[in-house]
């Protein structure tokens, strides 16, 4: 059978229990050498009717699923599979009412599906700074969440004591009316890389705005933001800073925040559309979720299809991470190409 293209064939393709597994486990051990997942040693062998393997040095058994997101759940792989696939392909984000209308499973089922794979897919920590002399990267905050006015006593009251906190000196225009009780999230894109790395920010204070770039930008970068005052002091010295020009955008066409957003426009959407009201507590996997689908969109340099990215997706949340040119083996450091399906 073909490997997969579209949601359908993946469904059909995954129906199969040893598929599934072959799959998973390529992505798992890419040189295809299984390691046991409780001694790291090779050479455990497979039992046919447990579908599992057995380590020959701590006697262990395990299936495909142990230490991965799947592990512990009675669900079958031939779910969690297209589940994962509609995650990493789905544009503006899918539902637990989506998934489980498509998959068969409950909706609560699905709901926790969607939750651990989220977790699969968080952006981890970053290993380097964006941009670098002569780069351009776009910085913008955006605001997600309930108008006061609908927002809850309990939660007004907090985000007052918050907000209270915070010296008037140090106000920003997150403070102010528009954004009062929503959550603030930062996001730096990096136009050369077209990567975009968005967190939600916990305090609604200049200095973390500034910090972020301190720690997220290498330092003689282009800037561009479209908000002077959150910004100017930490950023004249070390950086390269532009000002988007709200009375004239079209003053110089490189300075402005677009790229940006459009990635939150996508945010939003995937957030009104496909989700019912989503605590700022669980905000970050959001927006992690459409950090992965907007870092791994198809561009003329990288021209992957819903079958790469669903792949870059596994290869997540079964630990490994690999990166485009790894998964098309383009570049392989040990000199292996992982074979996909
Ligand atoms: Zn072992």
């Amino acid at each position: 059978m073909e490997s997969p293209r579209t949601l359908q064939s993946a469904i059909l393709f995954f129906s199969d229990e040893q598929r599934s597994i072959d799959t998973v486990a390529r992505m798992r051990w890419i040189d295809g050498v299984v390691r046991c997942p409780f001694c790291d040693a090779t050479g455990a062998y497979w039992i046919k009717t447990q579908k599992r393997w057995k380590c020959r040095e701590c006697r262990e058994q395990f299936s495909v699923k142990v230490k991965t997101v799947f592990e512990d759940s009675p669900i079958s792989l031939s779910k969690w599979l297209p589940c994962l696939w509609m995650l990493a392909n789905c544009k503006n984000g899918v539902s637990s009412w989506e998934i489980h209308r498509s998959l068969g499973v409950s909706q609560k089922t699905a709901w926790f599906m969607l939750h651990r794979l989220r977790l699969g897919i968080q952006a981890p920590q970053p290993q380097f700074k964006m941009g670098g002399s002569g780069s351009e990267v776009e910085v913008d905050e955006t605001f997600i969440g309930a108008k006061a006015k609908n927002m809850h006593r309990a939660r007004k009251l907090r985000w007052q004591q918050e907000r209270n906190k915070i010296p008037n000196s140090q106000s920003t225009r997150m403070t102010n009316e528009r954004t009062y009780g929503k959550t603030p999230v930062m996001g730096i894109l990096d136009r050369t890389e077209r990567k975009v790395r968005a967190n939600v920010i916990p305090a609604v204070k200049r200095e973390t705005l500034q910090e972020q770039i301190l720690n997220q930008v290498e330092r003689g970068t282009t800037i561009y933001t479209d908000d002077a005052v959150s910004y100017e002091k930490a950023l004249s010295k070390d950086y390269v800073h532009a000002v988007v020009n709200h009375l004239n955008r079209y003053v110089d066409g490189r300075v402005h925040t677009n790229g940006l957003e459009n990635f939150w426009s996508l945010l939003k959407r995937s957030l009104h559309g496909s989700y019912v009201a989503v605590e700022p507590f669980h905000l970050h996997r959001y927006v992690d979720e459409q950090a992965f689908r907007y870092n791994n969109r198809a561009t003329r340099d990288n021209p992957l299809t819903d079958s790469d990215r669903f792949l870059l997706a596994l290869s997540q949340v079964t630990g490994k991470r690999l990166t485009y040119a790894e998964l098309t083996g383009k570049v392989g450091d040990d000199g292996t190409t992982p074979v996909p399906f």
